[in-house]
């Protein structure tokens, strides 16, 4: 099975801050405690998942490595062997991420879930690819894309009732959220708050929904999202955009957009780093005498110069023609690597003048020092 993302394990935004980590985990931490869900093996599976992402969030170095690669930049499975983190690690480390109450929050100490009344559940985050062509990564492009997601319903404003007098006071919880009980485990008779089972924590119930959403505050549709994509992305790179996932539930925030950058090749140029390379074929006669080429670039054609006497395996360098890097001055050049061409098949007249010129002294090899090959040239530019 796929792993999901760390931050939609935590439901929280790419950009959240260690403090907001830490709360988040707290949270889906005492939501799927086992204490709180005896014999659930679904809720084991996400308490574990929670307590692997906080772990990779929480450490800087991981995060960074997570944002920029994915599950894959942290190696194999995430880091952690089949079976996740072990369920001891968890508990042995939550005296160190939640300091000493933690056992007074989960057991009835008060606490409680305060702002999360009325406020629905949040959206999932979307993903999206989009195919990108040089010149767009080259120089920036805005894009409108259509996206298939739950949008808010407009009839009833997200809220999933007809509408604003349509709510009653959860009779079960007396509008808390929570419910109090009793229960026994080895230290003894332990009073515990969950969830109120009749209005999920929200305080109050619907007593006449929304037809058009039948009460989810939202409804399967598409919006039109405005991309802006900075000049000098790369292929596997992430934007993300937040609140254009998918709409919460009765009015929760939304989920994040976040779009994964592809490069689409390109017919006659390709990339390597900053620099583009392209393939130029001359004749002979032309490499002799020297010519004018017209190339493609990024931007278009460009006229270059071929002096008289170029070697095949020569290098040429268009400053500045290359990728940009996402907010920074840099550039790469385009590289033109020249190729002479030679003949394949040759007619009776061409065989002959050939002939003619195959002894001329001009026509001997004398490859000089500073004719380095091919490759020696390349790693002469990247150095
Ligand atoms: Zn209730
Ligand atoms: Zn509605």
């Amino acid at each position: 099975m796929a792993k999901r993302d760390y931050y939609e394990v935590l439901g929280i935004t790419r950009s959240a801050s260690q403090d907001e980590i830490k709360k988040a985990y707290r949270k889906v931490a005492m939501q799927y405690h086992p204490d709180r869900n005896s014999g659930d093996k679904d809720a084991e599976e996400k308490f574990k998942e929670a307590a692997e992402a906080y772990e990779v969030l929480s450490d800087p170095d991981k995060r960074a490595q997570y944002d920029r690669f994915g599950h894959a930049g942290l190696g194999g499975n995430g880091g952690f062997g089949g079976g996740g983190m072990r369920m001891e690690d968890i508990f042995s480390n939550f005296g160190d991420i939640f300091g000493e109450d933690i056992f007074g929050s989960f057991f009835g100490g008060g606490g409680g879930r305060g702002g999360r009344r009325g406020q629905g559940v949040k959206g999932s985050n979307l993903r999206v690819k989009m195919r990108l062509t040089y010149a767009e990564i080259a120089h920036g492009v805005n894009k409108k894309i259509k996206v298939k997601k739950h949008v808010r319903c407009s009839h009833c404003d997200g809220l999933g009732a007809k509408d604003k007098n349509a709510f009653q006071t959860c009779s079960t919880c007396g509008g808390s959220g929570q419910v109090r009980k009793v229960t026994q485990t080895f230290l003894g008779q332990m009073q515990t708050v969950t969830t109120c089972p009749t209005c999920n924590g929200e305080g109050s119930i619907i007593t006449s929904r929304c037809s058009h959403c039948k009460g989810e505050g939202r409804v399967y549709g598409e919006e039109t999202v405005s991309v802006d994509i900075p000049a000098g992305v790369q292929e596997g790179m992430q934007l993300s955009m937040h609140g254009k996932g998918n709409a919460g539930e009765r009015g929760g925030s939304p989920g994040d957009l976040i779009i994964f950058i592809e490069e689409e090749s390109h017919p006659e140029l390709q990339r390597e780093g900053l620099n583009v390379i392209y393939d130029l074929h001359i004749s002979f006669p032309d490499a002799a005498f020297g010519t004018q080429v017209e190339v493609p670039t990024i931007d278009g054609k460009a006229k270059v110069k071929i002096p008289a006497g170029t070697q095949s395996g020569k290098i040429f360098r268009l400053k500045g023609k290359g990728f940009p890097v996402v907010n920074r001055y840099e550039k790469g050049d385009q590289l033109i690597h020249v190729n002479v061409w030679t003949p394949q098949e040759l007619t009776p007249e061409e065989k002959d003048l050939l002939e003619k010129l195959k002894t001329a002294d001009n026509f001997q090899p004398r490859p000089e020092k500073t004719d380095k090959s091919f490759f020696e040239r390349v790693k002469d530019m990247f150095n």
